[in-house]
């Protein structure tokens, strides 16, 4: 699909720079590049050219190249325009750009573009977002990664996967009098099986794509007093969270973001979890609840004496939440700072006020966040890991009818399914709700 109308926008950051950039995209440009320029364009070649008002009145010089459809960003017939970095130029470049049959772009618009003329999928027009967003170098890798297409094409490779079994499946279907022998057969069922296994992994490297992305989120819990304001504090380096002798004093949920060697962290310090009569302080409980169902870490504050007993806070989170216990306050007991793993969760003995022992602390946060994931990290969204989620539920289904029923019909419906919610990650699916709700969130101009 082609546009009929031609859209423009300064794609160079607000603000006075050294240079600015004006883009433009739509079936106007040759005509725009051509009068500007006082002849046609070479594609693809810098040219240097005066920008002129209609009037010739000078507004700029600067660089014009002009991208023919359908080698260019957007798919269109693309223009840019590099001038001098200055705001007003600029608005004055581009007022000359709309009176010569261009119109303000929204956000995301050319992104939008390239994404409905198959420049790009959905998830790699989203990294493209993600990318100019990131706050971390890691992160910022990562995006690149999607935006090349590697998360695209492990979904592409496991929705080939289960099209072939699909196909496998109904054709056992249209044969009825075989169906039962059909669906008996190992190969179907170990299809089926290596599917799952692809998708777990899959499902692995999004969640740490989303975490790389996002930064991951910290849920610090404890008992009063174990030591959560005073460890928020000493990671963050503020004095934000109230550190108090008092239990019970953190009663609402405090955020805070720390970047640790480029990976970033949103740490939530909760009150401390325990039965409490007072109102506001069950409130606090409640959040910290709630704070929990969301993160990606739970780290648990406690020290020597409650360490045991503590534990129990850590017992009914889901397994995707990765646990950490912190034995605070060893500067009071001696016990020399140290880690180790145990029972699913890596323990680490430092004190929150000294400092001793926190790097490793720092450290193990770090690899959670999927540092040193290295090659191959890719970026990703929560909605793609719900989609995968969602893809899970639905081979599961396939699988249990097949193994109890063999139930040809339903095992298909399902992968139907499982297909639909996979092809939402890349855009084959998408409704104009989601597509609005992804490109509006964009910059102009990108
Ligand atoms: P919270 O209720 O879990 O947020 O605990 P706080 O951070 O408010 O700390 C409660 C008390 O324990 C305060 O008096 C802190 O100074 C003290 N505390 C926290 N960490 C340590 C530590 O590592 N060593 C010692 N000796 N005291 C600590
Ligand atoms: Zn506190």
């Amino acid at each position: 699909m082609t546009s009929n109308d031609t859209i423009a926008a300064i794609a160079s950051a607000p603000g006075a720079a050294g240079v600015g950039v004006l883009r433009v995209s739509g079936p106007a440009v040759p005509g725009i590049a051509c009068e500007l320029l006082g002849r046609d364009p070479e594609p693809r070649r810098a040219h240097f050219s005066a920008f002129r008002e209609r009037d010739g009145e000078l507004i700029d010089r600067g660089l014009l190249l002009y991208f023919p459809a359908p080698a260019s960003y957007t798919g269109e017939h693309v223009l840019e325009l590099q001038g001098h970095g200055s705001p007003v130029l600029l608005d004055t470049l581009l007022r000359r750009v709309c009176a010569m049959g261009a119109r303000l772009a929204r956000p995301g618009e050319f992104t939008e573009r390239a994404f409905l003329n198959g420049k790009l999928d959905l998830a790699q027009a989203e990294a493209v977002a993600d990318l100019i967003a990131a706050r971390s170098q890691a992160g910022a890798r990562a995006a690149l990664r999607s935006m090349e297409g590697v998360f695209s094409r492990k979904v592409h490779g496991l929705l080939q996967a289960l099209i072939a079994l699909r196909v496998h499946i109904e054709a056992a279907i249209d044969f009825p009098e075989e169906e039962i022998d059909f669906l008996a057969d190992p190969l179907i069922q170990h299809q089926l099986d290596a599917l799952g296994v692809q998708l777990s992994d899959l499902l692995r490297e999004a969640q740490r794509g989303m975490r790389l992305n996002d930064g991951v989120r910290v849920a610090i819990i404890g008992r009063p007093n174990a030591g959560k304001s005073s460890l928020l504090n000493a990671l963050s380096g503020s004095d934000r969270a109230i550190v108090t002798d008092i239990a019970g004093t953190t009663r609402d949920v405090l955020r805070e973001h720390v970047s640790l060697d480029g990976i970033s962290l949103e740490l939530a310090d909760t009150a401390g979890l325990r039965e409490t009569d007072d109102p506001v302080e069950q409130e606090g409980v409640r959040r910290a609840h709630g704070e929990l169902v969301r993160a990606d870490v739970a780290l648990l504050v406690t020290d020597a004496l409650h360490a045991e007993h503590d534990l129990a806070l850590l017992a009914d989170l889901p397994a995707s939440v990765e646990r950490l216990v912190l034995v605070n306050k060893i500067d009071l007991d001696q016990a020399g700072a140290r880690y180790e793993e145990r029972a699913n969760a890596i323990w680490v003995w430092a004190s929150a006020r000294t400092g001793e022992g926190l790097d490793a602390l720092r450290e193990h946060l770090k690899q959670l966040a999927g540092a040193g994931s290295g090659e191959g990290a890719f970026s990703a969204r929560r909605r793609h890991v719900l989609a995968l989620e969602q893809v899970a539920v639905h081979l599961d289904h396939a699988d249990h009818v097949l193994r109890a029923t063999r139930a040809g019909e339903l095992a298909a419906e399902a992968l139907r399914q499982a297909q639909q919610a996979l092809g939402e990650i890349t855009g084959t699916y998408t409704s104009d709700d989601l597509l609005g709700a992804i490109f509006s969130s964009f910059c102009i101009g990108k």
